[in-house]
């Protein structure tokens, strides 16, 4: 006779296998699948979507739950902590409603399409608020404390309030807004050295090589090409990354390879015991990208990572780099430039495209910005917070797959991983004094050993807010990532504003 947890735990893992076979269908579609495949593995995933969403809420496995929930092993009571809650959730959403989402986003997607290339916004209208009440009524379904926004967040960002984010965003935005002010009045520094032709195989082979230094295990993961860069994992075991390569501009494939193997090495970090659970997973996306952020920004942006890593570019690529100076490199890579386009911005104007996308889809879902009236506040946004309008919606309020999957509540993720990536790295810092000395001496270890204890292995058994608090001793707030853009950026352009002491929320 099995024990209680053991029952659960063969239980899950059939729900892990299912929702690993179709990860690895969906990495399949994105790197190696022919496109006549597609109509057959939209069919494929759908039903091994269902099954493991049937098993998620099948009485049988409340049961099993209610039984296992007795065991004294803190893992045990962990797992049954976090299924019992995506159990919850997976119940709370009427099947008609998922499914009408599922047939909305299809829809909305295909018109954003049309939309983008016409540049119509008109088109992709109708679509938007469709997906709009249909996230209104999960909110309700799902419930929440203050807000129906909160409901949608803490899907991406467990625990998360919309207030917290607000009140974040705002001492974010006050400083930042007149930080890219002072750097837009300045000269821009020349990057032309970075647009040569480079063969994508050697760019990969570097990139590959970094990865691996960093602490990317290939022996447990992979790196191919995709349209869209992007890591997934299958098991501990089996984590994969993604990158694409622009011949004529390094960093697209660099950046974006060590931005996903930080995504990979979260979940390479995981503890192996909490395999085949739901707890083996990121806690939450905004501390999965902060692991991205803080690997191609905070390590491989700096000046000591390059210190190492210049003269093998050099040695890579030498009638390309050969004749450039490492400061004038660091200085290219590192350049700030207000622009139009989200996936584009460098580390000073991202969040402030990512907060206008909040502050938009908050009021949407809310009902105090109309969907016909969208493009017009979005275009005002960018002139506000980045001193540019678009010239089309196309380059605007059209530039972003997200709300046509009905994702309301994702965008703030991408900045709450910015700010846990500074505020982590400010820890690491004061508990690693040497850290600087140790990546301009290429070794990553104690830093990846460092998050690997604090962050990585914890997997989904502790919430992103308990973990902060856990590793920094204060819960999420903007003051790091502040003080970093200043002293970072303060070196590269003259007087910059000093960064606002912003509150800890
Ligand atoms: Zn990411």
């Amino acid at each position: 006779m099995e024990t209680p947890d053991a029952a659960l735990r063969t239980y899950l893992g059939r729900i892990a296998d299912l929702n690993a076979a179709a990860a690895t269908l969906e990495w399949d579609q994105e790197t190696y699948m022919p496109p006549g495949g597609q109509a057959a593995r939209a069919q494929q995933l759908s039903t091994l979507r269902a099954m493991a969403h049937d098993l998620l809420t099948d009485h049988a496995l409340v049961e099993l739950l209610d039984t296992a929930a007795s065991a004294d092993d803190p893992l045990t009571a962990d797992l049954v902590r976090v299924t019992q809650r995506d159990v919850e959730k997976a119940r709370q959403v009427p099947t008609t409603l998922v499914q009408e989402m599922a047939q909305g986003s299809a829809e909305a997607k295909e018109a954003w399409r049309k939309a983008r290339e016409t540049d119509t916004f008109a088109t992709f209208a109708p679509h938007l608020q469709r997906l709009l009440d249909l996230n209104r009524q999960k909110a309700e379904a799902l419930g929440y404390p203050d807000e129906p926004y909160d409901a949608l967040l803490d899907i991406y960002e467990p625990g998360m309030t919309t207030a917290t984010v607000a009140d974040v965003f705002t001492s974010l935005r006050a400083a930042l807004v007149p930080t890219v002010e002072a750097i837009a009045d300045q000269p821009t520094p020349d990057d032309a050295f970075l647009h040569q032709p480079l063969s994508e195989d050697a760019q990969l082979a570097f990139g590959r090589t970094v990865v691996e230094d960093l602490g990317y295990d290939f022996s447990r993961g992979r790196l191919d090409l995709s349209t869209h860069p992007f890591s997934t994992a299958f098991s501990i075991g089996d984590v994969r990354l993604t990158t694409r390569v622009a011949e004529d501009f390094f960093p697209t494939s660099f950046f974006g390879t060590v931005h996903e193997a930080g995504h990979g090495m979260y979940e390479q970090g995981i503890d192996e015991a909490l395999d085949r659970t739901p707890l083996a997973d990121g806690t939450s996306l905004g501390m999965h990208e902060s692991q991205s952020r803080l690997w191609e920004n905070h390590v491989g942006r700096s000046r000591a990572f390059w210190s190492h890593y210049f003269p093998v570019l050099q040695q890579r690529f030498p009638d390309a780099l050969g004749g450039t100076a490492r400061d004038a490199f660091y200085r290219a890579i590192n350049k700030v430039e207000p622009s139009l386009i989200r996936v584009e911005a460098d580390e000073v104007t991202y969040p402030l495209h990512v907060m206008l996308r909040f502050e938009l889809e908050h009021a949407l879902l809310n009902e105090t910005l109309a969907v016909a009236d969208l493009p017009e506040a979005w275009n005002a946004g960018m002139e506000d917070y980045l001193g540019r309008r678009p010239p089309t919606d196309r380059e605007g309020v059209l530039q972003d797959i997200h709300w046509a999957l009905g994702a309301i509540g994702y965008f703030p993720t991408y900045a709450l991983g910015t700010l846990m990536a500074a505020q982590l790295f400010q820890q690491i810092e004061h508990d690693l004094p040497d850290v600087e000395a140790h990546i301009a001496n290429g070794d990553f270890a104690p830093l990846l050993e460092w998050l690997r204890t604090k962050i990585h292995r914890w997997g989904r058994r502790r919430t992103a807010q308990e973990l902060l608090e856990d590793a920094t001793g204060a819960g999420l707030h903007a003051a790091p990532f502040l003080h970093y853009i200043h002293a970072k950026y303060g070196a590269l352009y003259d007087d910059l504003p000093a960064p606002e002491a912003a509150p800890a929320a």
